[in-house]
């Protein structure tokens, strides 16, 4: 089958680590385009992630927020979850710092 995102490669089984938010989710089985190197994942497949995911405890880790001011600087509401996730508390020290389209925050 010709790639649909390419329209160049075809697609072959491959079996690819699933890994969100830096967790691996494990091994799940799909199609990769022999081209652009797309992964094409089955329904069942994605179901299977996102039950892989919800059972670490990411599911749902990403999303959006609201950039506020606070004095001259601005300031990035981080959601109660993915504070606990990543064991954030108020006070603590933090290194920011730009990325390509990103805003990075290390801890
Ligand atoms: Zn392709």
């Amino acid at each position: 089958m010709k790639c649909p995102v390419c329209d160049k490669g075809t697609l072959k089984p491959a079996r690819e680590h699933q890994v969100y938010f830096g967790v691996d989710l494990g091994l799940f089985s799909g199609e990769k385009c022999t081209h652009c190197g797309e992964l094409f994942l089955g329904e069942s497949v994605v179901s299977a992630i996102e039950a892989a995911a919800k059972a670490k405890g990411i599911w749902g880790l990403g999303r959006k927020t609201k950039i506020t001011r606070t004095g001259n600087s601005l300031a990035v509401r981080i959601p109660k979850e993915l504070a606990e996730h990543l064991k954030i508390k108020e006070g603590r020290d933090a290194y920011i710092h730009p990325d390509v389209k990103k805003l990075v925050i290390e801890f």
